[in-house]
């Protein structure tokens, strides 16, 4: 019972804060979805999300997607997004399952996705994850090598480049990555404006527990938001 209340209350304290940063932004707040990101939390929290109102949820284990997704006890029309480093021979896993995948960048994932997804007759919408800090721990492509690489993968008739995605450094302090988050919209503009087929930038992903509110105001369309919900994450030693 507590955990109800938990993730009920958490979440309305991050609606809260999605609002108000919306507001101080001129925002709508329609603008803005919010993804649950349960990667590592068992179902019964998921439940408690769902019971709340939530329908988007991010993970970024294909494994542990799929699984979730076939949960019976999660309704069926819930939005899977995959948020993390995807490997091409886990594609397969979740092609089928997902609303959205957030971390293409490379062009032999996004060929690979591709190919499975004309198999199977789908179209899926991707994002292009760029690495706005150049953190050398950090997938992703360089801003600078982003409109190219765009351009490549825009013949591929599988998926479909809806924006751009990225992962801002983990700080104390979220103002320091409003320098990131501005410089992705204003990378995802100058990309709009070169008007290439098939591809679409209103989507812009940024933002997590620590700085999803600064990303508001710099124009985050889906924000990623776990430990602000479902609490810390605790990871078994053993992997
Ligand atoms: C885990 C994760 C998040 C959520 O991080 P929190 O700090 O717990 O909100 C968001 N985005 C990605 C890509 C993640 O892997």
């Amino acid at each position: 019972m507590t955990s109800v209340l938990n993730i009920e209350e958490n979440l309305k304290e991050v609606h809260h804060n999605i609002a108000q940063a919306c507001q101080r932004a001129h925002r709508s707040i329609d603008e803005v979805t919010l993804i649950s990101v349960s990667k590592t939390k068992p179902v019964e929290l998921l439940c408690d999300a769902v019971s709340a109102g939530e329908r988007n949820f991010g993970e970024n284990k294909p494994q542990e997607l799929k699984a979730k997704y076939e949960d019976e006890r999660l309704p069926q029309d819930l939005k899977w997004h995959m948020i993390g480093h995807l490997q091409r021979n886990k594609i397969r896993y979740i092609i089928d399952k997902v609303t959205m995948i957030h971390s293409v960048d490379s062009v032999r994932l996004a060929e690979a996705i591709s190919e499975e997804a004309i198999k199977r007759e789908l179209v899926i919408p991707v994002l292009v994850e760029v690495n706005m800090a150049g953190e050398e721990s950090k997938f992703g492509l360089a801003p600078e090598e982003t409109e190219s690489f765009i351009r490549q993968i825009s013949v591929l008739k599988g998926i479909a480049v809806k924006g751009l995605m990225t992962i801002a450094p983990y700080t104390t302090d979220p103002e320091t990555n409003r320098p990131y988050f501005r410089g992705l919209r204003e990378l995802s503009i100058d990309i709009a404006g070169k008007s290439i087929d098939n591809i679409d930038m209103c989507a812009l992903s940024m933002g997590m527990t620590g700085d999803y509110e600064v990303a508001i105001e710099e124009g985050a369309t889906l924000v990623r938001v776990g430990t602000g919900i479902f609490g810390e994450r605790h990871y078994n030693v053993e992997g």
